[in-house]
């Protein structure tokens, strides 16, 4: 097992914190520090307006990182967006979609895929959002009952959105993000997948399932904060611009303004310069790094908190029944609420998240309303991470009436 903590320097900077909160955010790698920093110590200036070096070298940079963005899920770098995150780019595309009939969504979504089409008066009484139910044994969604539903409410009308989260904060569970846009396109309906738990645990490549929008964060991807990325197969120029000012406009009068063509015109003032070389640089670490790496890495950690008993923790259930995916371990406690462990749990050096996850409707539905404890790991985290979490949560466990 590699030793990679000393990369992360916020895990440097506090020897005894064990953090299993990277579902929620991971850390951030140093590569991607020091190339923002470079950015700020060396370069520091606005892109595109001034005709002087620092300048150029930072548009250049820019561009460098789309295409590092691009790269990571192979597609062509004039389709990706950048954006504050996932959740943006989820409110950007809902309002895209706004004439569309019907939204079909599965019942794992974050509230980033939920809120802004409820916010835009669709509900499942109103009939304009389908839910997919999830499978409490291995939180699958049935692809008959898919099939079923795309008969009935897409069928060839071509406004039916398929919007769902590949991977669940929730489950970890990955659904066969594959073979549900190949369905839905096979009926008309057109997809979006939320890659945010996806991206940095296995290789999307959006050239071969083809999806029309597809949504990221670089904050769950060992990158920056408040920057992501917005994958459109449609031309950003037929696409209807959210913002306006700044950098999205070609040429502006008291009468008339014209926007710039293609991605730009979404993009109105000073692009985030920093956040979105760091971005660039996460994603290429992530291809250098390999996910076949990424994943021995993440299956040792497992295997260590296999070890230290994290399945056999007392007074909870695990969920789905079926057992752990991905990276993410969800446990449903047996007595009292999760705020109980996460009280407990906060005065150790123990970093995890309980709650409900900011995925409220399933999560109410599993915990009846009381919440979940959420571990979430990465290849930073060692053997001693894994003893610490499991001794403090079994005492918490223990501990709640
Ligand atoms: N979708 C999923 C599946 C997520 O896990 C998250 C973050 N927890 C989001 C969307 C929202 O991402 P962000 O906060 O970066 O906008």
């Amino acid at each position: 097992m590699l030793d990679l903590k000393n990369d992360f320097p916020t895990l440097l900077n506090n020897p005894n914190l064990a953090y299993f909160d990277s579902a929620a955010s991971t850390q951030t790698h140093k590569s991607v520090l020091k190339a923002m920093n470079n950015y700020y110590e060396h370069y520091r200036s606005n892109t595109n307006r001034g005709e002087y070096e620092i300048s150029e070298k930072a548009s250049i940079a820019i561009d460098v990182a789309r295409s590092q963005v691009a790269n990571l899920v192979n597609v062509p770098t004039s389709s990706i967006m950048f954006t504050s995150g996932t959740t943006q780019g989820l409110n950007i595309i809902s309002r895209w979609m706004k004439d569309y009939n019907k939204v079909l969504v599965t019942e794992a979504e974050h509230n980033a895929n939920i809120v802004p089409w409820i916010t835009q008066g669709r509900s499942i009484e109103r009939g304009n959002l389908l839910v997919m139910p999830i499978n409490d044994f291995d939180g699958s969604i049935d692809m008959y009952e898919l099939e079923k539903l795309l008969q009935e409410h897409a069928n060839g009308h071509q406004d039916l959105l398929v919007s769902i989260c590949a991977t669940s904060n929730v489950t970890g569970v990955t659904q066969p993000w594959k073979a549900i846009a190949d369905l839905s396109h096979k009926f008309g309906a057109t997809v979006c997948v939320d890659f945010c738990q996806t991206v940095a645990h296995e290789e999307i490549d959006l050239s071969e399932t083809q999806v029309e929008f597809a949504v990221f964060s670089a904050h769950k991807m060992y990158g920056p904060t408040g920057i992501g990325a917005l994958y459109s197969s449609f031309d950003f120029d037929d696409l209807y611009p959210q913002y306006f000012g700044g950098g999205a406009v070609e040429q502006v009068t008291f009468d008339n303004v014209t926007l710039k063509q293609g991605v730009d015109k979404h993009c109105p003032g000073t692009p985030d310069i920093a956040n979105i070389i760091g971005f660039g640089v996460a994603c290429e670490m992530l291809k250098y790094v390999g996910f076949p790496t990424i994943y021995l890495q993440e299956h040792d950690v497992l295997k260590h908190l296999l070890s230290y008993g994290v399945d056999v923790l007392p007074n909870c259930t695990t969920y789905p029944m079926e057992g752990f995916k991905n990276n993410i371990i969800t446990l449903i406690p047996d007595r009292g609420h999760s705020a109980d462990v996460g009280m407990l749990m906060s005065k150790t050096d123990v970093a995890i998240r309980t709650g409900k996850v900011c995925a409220h409707p399933i999560v109410d539905r599993i915990s009846r309303g009381k919440g979940i404890v959420r571990i979430s790991y990465a290849p930073y985290n060692d053997e001693e991470d894994c003893k610490k979490l499991c001794q403090e949560l079994q005492s918490a466990l223990l501990k709640v009436k």
